[in-house]
């Protein structure tokens, strides 16, 4: 990412910089102008969220966090940003970056900054996810680059390639958040609602925290095992996930790479024995904040060497693998939680590495880009490309 300063105006080197990929270097002024414009950029949507709040941001978000909190988080990032960007302009690195992070910056204050007054307004509108946007790719950047800095697994730049395809799979994923619960929920309510046993549901909330809280991580995860092994089976459910497989690095943010009808449909098939179970709520909540963490989590370019517990828990090291395109692991290491289930179904890894050597969908027939991806599985010409064989290890796919 070395950009000729003289060449061309500032939006032209801004869309330069939004599609190229590698290693910041450090001393051109490159990594504080990208976190200066960032938080702007932040900052700006923030700004928004607050003068739209019943389009713009999530009901079910909103009742989790406190308006001021955000306002002294919106300032801080405000000062971060504008200090940052005009020390930059004063020392003369990346000018170009600077001034955009600056006049978006002044921009935000002009419209109220962190003093915009929140008043009352509807609950019932529709409207996209963009606090869920904002507060999760703040947190998720802060959290898990900072892992991944500490415990690295290979060597990659943080902007590495297609990494533009897997934000906008996490942009639109956050945004459409409530379309997707809404979806999710009217599929749950109205096709599992029969299985409902009160009897079994008060058995279960009268268990202790974590006996039920161990309870609805292992049925998640024994759905979320069947559904995710039909997605490499079923040739028609292939199509959807091979999306999630064309990731050819590996960090936090690959995750995100999914077809949006598989993550209505993986969504549901999981939440409807949870809704049939009926756990109580803070159980509900304690699984929903681990099932964000380690969906993540397992994806990011760390090494976490658990020991004997790597046979009972997912890592990164035992997800990776699923997301290899190395023989031994084709069709392999499906849990998303518990690793023993991989073991005791007959499908975990067995390999003499301790990594991988190469990621992704063998064939690499798959398009990048977001929109081609969601196209994929209605596009694509099977025949032209190698089918999807029975799940043996001489399996095409990963
Ligand atoms: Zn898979
Ligand atoms: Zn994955």
């Amino acid at each position: 990412m070395a950009l000729d300063p003289d060449k061309y105006g500032t939006l032209d080197k801004l869309n330069q910089l939004t599609e190229s990929h590698g290693e910041l270097r450090f001393g051109t002024g490159m990594i504080t102008g990208v976190i200066a414009l960032s938080l702007a950029i932040l900052c700006f949507l923030g700004v928004l969220a607050f003068h739209f709040p019943a389009y713009l941001t999530t009901p079910e978000l909103r009742k989790s966090y406190s308006v001021d909190t955000l306002r002294t988080v919106m300032l801080v990032a405000m000062v971060l940003s504008g200090g940052m960007s005009l020390a930059l302009i004063i020392l003369g690195r990346a000018r170009w970056l600077a001034s955009a992070a600056f006049l978006l910056v002044a921009l935000t204050a002009l419209l109220g900054g962190h003093k915009v007054p929140v008043n009352d307004f509807a609950d019932n509108t529709p409207y996209i996810g963009l606090d869920w946007f904002i507060l999760d790719l703040l947190g998720s950047t802060l959290i898990f680059i900072f892992i991944e800095k500490l415990f690295q697994h290979r060597k990659q730049a943080v902007f590495r390639p297609e990494w533009q395809t897997d934000f906008h799979h996490f942009i639109v994923n956050h945004l459409l958040v409530g379309f997707i619960l809404l979806i999710v929920n009217k599929l749950v309510h109205g096709g599992f609602s029969w299985a409902i046993n009160d009897s079994l549901q008060t058995w279960i909330r009268a268990l202790p925290f974590w006996a039920e809280l161990l309870l609805i991580i292992l049925v998640a995860d024994l759905f979320q095992y069947w559904t995710h092994r039909a997605y490499h089976e079923v040739p028609v459910l292939w199509r959807l996930h091979a999306i999630h497989h064309s990731a050819k690095s590996m960090d936090w943010l690959a995750g995100s790479r999914q077809h949006v009808l598989e993550l209505i449909l993986t969504r549901t098939l999981v939440l409807a024995p949870i809704f049939v179970l009926g756990f109580s709520k803070e159980v509900i909540d304690a699984y929903i904040i681990i099932v964000g963490f380690q969906a993540v989590f397992n994806h990011a370019n760390v090494s976490v060497r658990l020991g004997p517990l790597s046979y009972i828990i997912v890592t990164p090291n035992f997800h990776h693998w699923h997301h290899s395109q190395d023989k031994e692991a084709l069709d392999r290491n499906y849990s998303a939680h518990f690793a023993f289930l991989d073991y005791l179904f007959g499908t975990a890894v067995k390999a003499d590495r301790k990594w991988p050597e190469q990621y992704g969908v063998l064939g690499d027939y798959v398009p990048n880009g977001f929109l081609k991806q969601q196209a994929f599985p209605f596009t694509w010409d099977a025949t032209a490309t190698p089918p999807p064989p029975p799940p043996d290890v001489s399996s095409s796919k990963t």
